[in-house]
């Protein structure tokens, strides 16, 4: 089916047709001026007179360089040169005057004119005032430059504070590092001469004498043990780290076959299946799986054997390796403190400790990219958990 014919200008508006369009640049907020070849304003509209502050009268029959900046006069000759070729100028983007002696920027579109022969006479200009979006769009820039400086700095000022807390934290690790190891040599000549005094002049000293010598003895033992630990823990916090593919399988029996006290009679290990291999340091790994094995070991009620289930599961890209005893469980609330440092649950004579054993663990684990976890019920025994990238 036809369709039936677009309405036109004629046709719909009550003008006649050149009357229309001298409504329509009348009414235009843009300046609409026609110049001839020789730069001669020859129509001005209204958006022009509000735009540059002349009046048509004003400027009607005046070179348009009037309105250009001192000095930028010579850009028209090559605007008209570009005309005369009957090429459109467009978007161009310049600085002209007002009356008032202000500079605007402007976005000019300049078509030439041709007569009724084809000939160009003159030249078209439609110009629209840019200058508050060029000065948001500088304003813009100049705000993004400032940023990316304070950026700049700003990281450079992390980077900086970052260094310091390093060298900081590396010169405390020394420092509790040495200290740790010397007061061992002390340590060691207390307990030392304890146990000389004990058994030379344990007669002479009576049973209260030896009792307090036998206190010295054991304190200094206790205070040994946790000036062991701590240097564990440092040396896990400084000694750098290479991730290796780890038999974990091999490497969880040896530990086991090392230790009376994780063998029957005194407690029953079981491998669940043969271990999955994964990626870590060896020597971190041994003293995860030990600490979680004294542990498992430790934790049980008087009189109950230690029973404990070693086993190995695949997650996405890690493994996950259990360790599952028989023990008195942990309490919901500490099971989140269990991993700081010198976090004891159980301080009574039963679970002798320090404190510091399942803090090596999270230290070695995390830096081997891992992590650990634990799930337990009071009374029912607990099931502690470490993941490690999985050998590839
Ligand atoms: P320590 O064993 O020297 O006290 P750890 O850092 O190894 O220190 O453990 C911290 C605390 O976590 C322990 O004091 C104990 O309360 C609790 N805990 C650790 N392992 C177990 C376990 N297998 N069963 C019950 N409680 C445990």
């Amino acid at each position: 089916m036809p369709s039936p014919p677009l309405p036109t200008a004629a046709s719909t508006s009550p003008f006649e047709p050149s009357a229309l369009l001298a409504a329509i640049v009348e009414s235009s907020e843009d300046a609409i001026i026609g110049k001839n070849l020789s730069g001669m304003v020859m129509s001005w509209n209204t958006g022009a007179e509000r735009m540059f502050g002349y009046m048509a009268a004003e400027m009607i029959a005046q070179p348009i360089t009037r309105l250009f900046p001192p000095g930028t006069e010579d850009t028209e000759s090559a605007i008209l040169a570009q005309l005369q070729r009957g090429e459109r100028v467009q978007h161009y983007e310049a600085e002209r005057r007002r009356k008032d002696g202000t500079t605007i920027i402007v976005s000019l579109t300049i078509s030439p004119i041709r007569d009724a022969q084809g000939r160009i006479v003159g030249a078209s200009k439609i110009a629209r005032d840019i200058t508050s979006q060029k000065q948001a769009q500088l304003a813009l820039e100049t705000a993004r430059r400032e940023l990316a400086t304070h950026a700049k700095v700003l990281e450079e000022k992390v980077r900086e504070r970052t260094a310091q807390l390093e060298e900081m934290v590396a010169q405390l690790n020394a420092f509790s590092y040495s200290l740790s190891h010397d007061m061992r040599a002390p340590l060691r000549s207390i307990k030392g001469f304890a146990e000389i005094v004990a058994t030379d002049f344990g007669e002479k000293l009576g049973p209260q004498g030896m009792g307090h010598v036998r206190r010295i003895i054991n304190a200094a033992a206790r205070l040994d043990q946790l000036i062991r630990d701590v240097l564990s823990f440092s040396r896990v916090s400084r000694q750098d780290v290479t991730l290796v593919p780890v038999a974990l399988d091999q490497l969880v029996r040896d530990v086991i076959s090392e230790r009376a006290d994780l063998q029957p009679p005194k407690a029953v290990v079981t491998i669940a299946d043969p271990l999955l291999p994964i990626q870590g340091q060896g020597a971190f790994v041994t003293q995860c799986v030990t600490n979680l094995l004294d542990n498992a070991v430790k934790f049980v009620s008087p009189g109950v054997q230690p029973r404990v289930v070693i086993h190995t599961e695949h997650r996405d890209h890690v493994v996950r390796l259990w360790v599952e005893d028989n023990g008195i469980g942990i309490e919901p609330a500490a099971q989140k403190t269990l991993f700081r440092l010198f976090y004891r649950g159980h301080t009574d004579a039963t679970y002798p400790g320090t404190g510091v054993g399942l803090a090596i663990v999270r230290k070695a684990v995390e830096r081997m990219h891992g992590r650990c976890g634990v799930q337990s019920m009071v009374g029912q025994g607990s099931q502690f958990w470490i993941e490690f990238p999985a050998a590839s």
